[in-house]
């Protein structure tokens, strides 16, 4: 499984929707959040979009193998069943989670495992492109920098940290380091 990790507004969704377009044994594992869906968004493609009530039933059922309230009152969580549907169809999982979540899957499925943490070139580029992406309210917008600043500090817990400075370089990165993972565990 490959986990992608990265501060909000690294690139991090743009990379990986790159990877799963380009390797077709690639499958994107789909959370469980409670935020508000945003426009772009399609429930059970981009996330299951759950009430709060659904997603504290899904934890009591330990139906989740790892989950975080990465904002204030906004959770977000791996489905078991995520898992067992796409290894049911024999391909790799790509996720698409916060640094602590990457770290909790790191742990548990060790060298199966390729967690990669994904780095914009400087803090004030990166809270420049949070700000153009416009999807955020002023007070969530806050939220999102003061956590990049902790999450930035997390860079030295990953496999293989991948700068996201000139966007088609990283992506080329990106798909070696699949590729190269890939190698050495069927070598
Ligand atoms: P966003 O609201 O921008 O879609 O995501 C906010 C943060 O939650 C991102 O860092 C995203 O990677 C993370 N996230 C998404 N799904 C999960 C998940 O299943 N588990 C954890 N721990 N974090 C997640």
């Amino acid at each position: 499984m490959f986990v992608f990790t990265a501060p909000s507004g690294a690139g991090k969704t743009t990379i990986v929707r790159h990877l799963l377009s380009h390797f077709e044994f690639l499958d994107f594992s789909i959370s469980a959040t409670t935020r508000a869906k945003r426009d772009h968004e399609v429930n059970a493609k981009d996330y299951y979009f759950l009430t709060p009530q659904e997603f504290r039933t899904k934890v009591k059922n330990n139906e989740f193998v790892e989950w975080e309230e990465v904002y204030d009152d906004q959770f977000y969580g791996t489905l078991k069943s995520e898992i067992d549907r796409i290894w049911a169809k024999n391909k790799h999982i790509v996720f698409d989670i916060d640094v602590r979540g990457a770290t909790n899957l790191k742990g548990m499925y060790g060298e199966d495992c390729l967690a990669v943490f994904i780095k914009p070139p400087s803090l004030e580029i990166l809270i420049e492109r949070l700000k153009s992406r416009n999807t955020e309210s002023q007070g969530s917008l806050k939220k999102r920098i003061a956590r990049v600043k902790r999450e930035m500090g997390y860079e030295n817990d990953f496999d293989q940290i991948l700068i996201n400075d000139l966007l088609q370089v990283a992506l080329k990165e990106a798909e070696f380091l699949i590729e190269d993972f890939l190698d050495l565990k069927y070598e």
